[in-house]
């Protein structure tokens, strides 16, 4: 079983001829609403790739939140514990798209951002015997920390996806298996400093074990204590990246649940992350196991 930990927004989703100026109203089309949010992304790609996946989380009661529990569902991931709240809207991502295919997008963040420790806490059972504990960023750092106390405290793997980036706790970042940012990220995490090399090594000082570093075309770098080694993306036809972290993220962890090892977790989310990018969308674009194994033998 794989815990998730994290947002479930609806993505509205409208082209336009181009952004619009300030205090400007322009006429758009083709308006779409998608579920998404990290979370429920990260959590419908590890249960397309054959994982149990329960969730933990937080949408209004409202339709948004029923649709978003809906298509959760429909995945297989297990929302018992993705509570309504009575107060906060569910999470809405407002997405504008041009001619050119450039997006705008604004985050409301809404009932994910009161996800509380004692929502965690709640869900306790669920850590007794759990596999991994899977996070991205858009929930509170109560929640999350609460959730890597708890992991610890069964024997579950954790791994943080820390998106969007933000400065992290030395007490968190030392709990962690493995720490999974993309470049952006590590740099953000790592003071801004670019090169990459010295960024895990200032990361690793702070206390995290293993890092992987998603490289986008160039594939995905893993530095532990015993190894560092980078490991080449598949070819494949880009169409659109949204997800392909999501992808990886959750091909990765599924792979070291199952009991593989580090590299070649980090094959899984290779291929997930480039079978992502063959496909437009966050969450039509999420592989399936068969698929990704289909990969990993060429
Ligand atoms: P993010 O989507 O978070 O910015 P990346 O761009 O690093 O993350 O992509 C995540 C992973 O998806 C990469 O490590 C790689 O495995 C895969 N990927 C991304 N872009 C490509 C690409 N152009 N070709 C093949 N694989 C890709």
């Amino acid at each position: 079983t794989i815990i998730v930990v994290g947002s479930l927004n609806m993505d509205l989703v409208v082209r336009a001829p181009r952004h619009p100026q300030p205090g400007e109203t322009l006429i758009g089309s083709d308006f779409q609403t998608f579920p998404g949010g990290k979370g429920a992304n990260q959590a419908v790609a590890a249960a397309r790739l054959g994982a149990r996946v329960r969730m933990i989380g937080r949408v209004g009661v409202d339709a948004f939140g029923e649709a978003l529990l809906a298509a959760a569902q429909n995945d297989g991931v297990d929302t018992t514990f993705v509570q309504r709240d009575p107060d906060h809207p569910t999470g809405v991502a407002l997405i504008t798209l041009d001619a050119h295919g450039q997006n705008t997008i604004v985050v409301a963040p809404g009932a994910n951002m009161q996800v509380r420790e004692a929502d965690v806490e709640r869900a306790e059972a669920v850590f007794a015997g759990a596999d991994a504990l899977l996070m991205p960023l858009e929930c509170p750092l109560e929640a999350v920390m609460a959730a890597t106390r708890l992991a610890r405290k069964y024997g579950v793997k954790v791994i943080l996806n820390p998106a969007p980036a933000r400065p992290l706790p030395a007490e968190l970042l030392a709990q962690l298996d493995y720490l999974a940012p993309n470049q952006p990220e590590l740099q953000t995490l790592a003071e801004g400093e670019p090169d990459v090399a010295a960024a895990i090594a200032k990361l690793r000082q702070q206390g995290v074990q293993n890092v992987v570093v998603t490289l986008g075309e160039a594939g995905a770098l893993l530095v532990s204590d015993d190894q560092s080694v980078q490991l080449p993306a598949f070819q494949v036809p880009v169409v659109d990246t949204v997800a392909a972290g999501d992808a990886f993220v959750a091909a990765f962890c599924v792979a070291l649940a199952e009991g593989k090892p580090p590299r070649e977790a980090v094959r899984w989310g290779n291929a997930a992350g480039a079978l992502a990018v063959t496909r437009a969308g966050a969450q039509p674009s999420l592989p399936s196991r068969v698929e990704v194994v289909r990969l990993l033998e060429v």
